[in-house]
């Protein structure tokens, strides 16, 4: 039966209802004040749980409470802070109070092991609600089991989450992703973790999603990503000489000479601030937004915000960082775990629009005067080939050519056309034929057998390997010698027959980012790297799509769609190292030394005194031998200018062998 309620006996029924379940309206920080005991197995100090002991814990702890509206919070952290502790606080809250399916989800099995032993057993043993939720015995039952813990109302999963499995089937509530930059950044072929977890959640309509991690490397961080992509939040502490509010920085904290006096410099006041005005500060602490507008919570906690006792103090960050400054891994290290930021190389602060704007007026296929040689990278995709073509001056590199041969790689239709495109020389701006001096085809992932048939093809005019990137850490571009896949059947290499290739491409991104970054301050003509006109923004994502990873000593992909596409980086760094493989030897002697007289034999031949430089897109008209041509190889990419200026392969080039 409806009963209409005034509104002030509709107040009332809520008022009672609510007083009815009071516990509804515990906060995760309220419960763990009340409930949560910290054992000797933790680090920090033993006892009761006090939240003003570590303030900034509080605002995090309570947008997980089911009384707030906030389903997404992502923390991006140092270590030592608190957080993983605030995380087993909210399992407890779970468990005690809130009961509802959940998952916490680790990089791998043995993460999550490590992370159970350490931190969630010490809350299920010692938390006595808790204790006694799960009941004597079952209590030890479930420090335990693995993977699942079974509770009135609820259950908690436990994954490792470098497996699909991890992700399938479970439908749960509220979901944690501990150190999100250690998971692989795709899972299987089922792309993004964070996406997976999401899917997840779908089934609840006030789910809440956790996640946390110290970053790693700047783009290529996931916690950065979903930390920009959040209100990012930053610790506002009021200073004590001036009241003002600041986000404590990593450059205002100061120290003499021997870093045996540290103090934090206020950024209004100028006031030398000391430790012993931390906990006060902290105190006074609100989190604030840099970006209001968003919906999901974004918390950045550096270590400049330990409390003292429970962390390292700010003389402790400065010797740290004295010492880490001296060794870069160790200097990554720091920056991430203590300072809690991402690392950036010289290459983060690469971007692609000013890639862009060092794109020159020449059009690509043209060969502008100093280029002497060129060389191919080739890589190799189920359905298209990309394809770069390096040019080769004394000074440095132009990237000459861009191109995609489009078709499924597995049909001999694309293959005939990448060889009338190596077959095919360009002509250069004093009208003179170029043949390609060498080109190397990517032989991983799938068409490994197409490649090995291609390289052996009778018609090539130019000299073509197979390649592969080298799985050691090569200190140079190629392998001096091949290696052979094939076997006699008594297991003896062939010798002679096909040969791979080993591409030292850490090495090679390493010169070519190195190349890029120090161009930024180069006039145009003396930048090491050219690039031609028609070479659009997708390109240079392409080319930046790696970023290095000095803690790993790698080059890492970055985050984010735009970067999936690395053809142009792996095509350019197979056209670099082809130009140092023992029969090329591009400005070099066989033995590999730097050769002047290499480029002036070339220029004697390719750029003789009495030819004038000709303009190349008004006379290939007259260039013989064009009608011949296909037009897919004449005008590949229809929208840049001067992709006509090749001629058929009719002009030898043998002379340059000679060279
Ligand atoms: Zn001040």
């Amino acid at each position: 039966m409806a009963v209409k309620l005034t509104h002030d006996r509709s107040y009332l029924y809520r008022r009672l209802a609510a007083a009815c379940k009071p516990a509804d309206r515990l906060t995760v920080s309220a419960w763990a004040d009340r409930h949560r005991v910290l054992s000797s197995k933790q680090s920090g100090e033993r006892g009761k749980w006090k939240t003003a002991r570590n303030p900034i814990l509080r605002e995090i702890m309570d947008c997980l409470s089911v009384t707030s509206p906030i389903s997404e919070i992502v923390v991006m952290k140092s270590s030592q802070v608190g957080v993983t502790e605030a995380t087993v606080n909210w399992l407890g809250y779970i468990m005690d109070h809130a009961p509802a399916p959940t998952m916490v989800l680790m990089p791998t099995l043995e993460s999550r092991d490590s992370w159970k032993v350490q931190k969630l057993n010490p809350m299920l043993t010692e938390t006595e609600c808790v204790r006694d939720i799960l009941g004597g015995l079952r209590s030890r039952d479930a420090a335990n089991s693995k993977d699942l813990i079974d509770f009135p109302g609820g259950i908690l999963f436990l994954a490792g989450g470098n497996s699909p499995n991890s992700y399938a089937q479970k439908s749960v509530r509220n979901l944690i992703m501990d150190d999100l930059d250690r998971f692989p950044s795709e899972i299987g072929e089922e792309g993004d973790p964070v996406g997976l977890a999401r899917g997840r959640l779908k089934a609840f309509s006030r789910s809440k999603l956790l996640l946390i991690s110290t970053p790693t490397v700047k783009d290529a961080s996931l916690i950065e990503r979903e930390y920009q992509a959040s209100d990012r939040r930053k610790f506002y502490v009021p200073c004590p000489a001036c009241g003002e509010g600041q986000s404590l920085k990593w450059t205002n904290l100061k120290w003499n000479l021997a870093a045996e006096l540290v103090w934090y410099e206020c950024e209004h006041c100028g006031t030398c601030l000391e430790e012993h005005h931390k906990p006060a500060m902290l105190a006074g602490g609100v989190w604030k937004a840099e970006n209001p507008d968003h919906r999901r919570r974004g918390y950045h906690l550096s270590a400049l915000y330990a409390p003292i006792g429970l962390g390292p103090s700010w003389l402790d960050l400065a010797q740290q960082f004295v010492l880490a400054r001296q060794d870069i891994p160790t200097l990554k290290t720091f920056i991430n775990t203590d300072l809690g930021e991402p690392w950036e190389d010289q290459t983060s602060s690469l971007k692609s629009n000013d890639l862009l704007r060092r794109v020159d007026d020449m059009a690509l296929r043209s060969i502008p005067p100093g280029i002497l040689a060129l060389t191919v990278g080739i890589d190799t995709q189920d359905s298209w080939l990309a394809i770069t073509v390096l040019g080769w001056s004394e000074s440095g590199h132009r990237i000459i050519d861009w191109h995609e041969i489009q078709g499924d790689t597995t049909r001999l239709e694309v293959w005939d056309e990448l060889e009338l495109y190596l077959n095919t020389p360009l002509l250069n701006s004093f009208a003179r034929s170029m043949r390609y001096r060498g080109a190397l085809i990517d032989s991983r992932g799938h068409r490994g057998e197409q490649v090995r048939n291609f390289v052996q093809r009778p018609g090539l005019k130019v000299p073509v390997f197979a390649g592969q990137g080298s799985t050691t850490r090569m200190g140079k571009a190629i392998a001096s010698s091949p290696s052979y896949p094939d076997k006699t059947r008594r297991g003896k290499i062939t010798r002679g027959g096909f040969g791979l290739w080993n591409v030292g491409t850490e090495y090679c991104k390493a010169f070519i980012y190195g190349a890029l970054a120090s161009d930024t301050d180069r006039a145009p003509e003396d930048r090491a790297f050219q690039f031609g006109q028609g070479l659009e923004v997708e390109y240079f994502d392409g080319l930046l799509s790696e970023v290095y990873d000095p803690e790993a000593r790698r080059y890492v992909q970055k985050k984010g769609t735009r970067f999936r596409r690395n053809e142009p980086l792996d095509t350019l760094v197979y056209a670099w190292a082809v130009g140092a493989h023992r029969e090329i030897m591009i400005g070099r002697t066989r033995q590999g030394k730097a050769d002047p007289s290499y480029w002036k034999r070339l220029e004697a031949m390719l750029e003789q005194q009495n030819s004038e430089p000709s303009n190349l897109v008004a006379d290939s008209d007259k260039i013989a031998g064009l009608n011949e041509l296909p037009d897919k190889i004449i005008t590949p990419n229809p929208t840049s200018p001067g992709r006509t200026a090749i001629a058929g392969g009719r002009i030898s080039v043998g002379g340059l062998r000679r060279g």
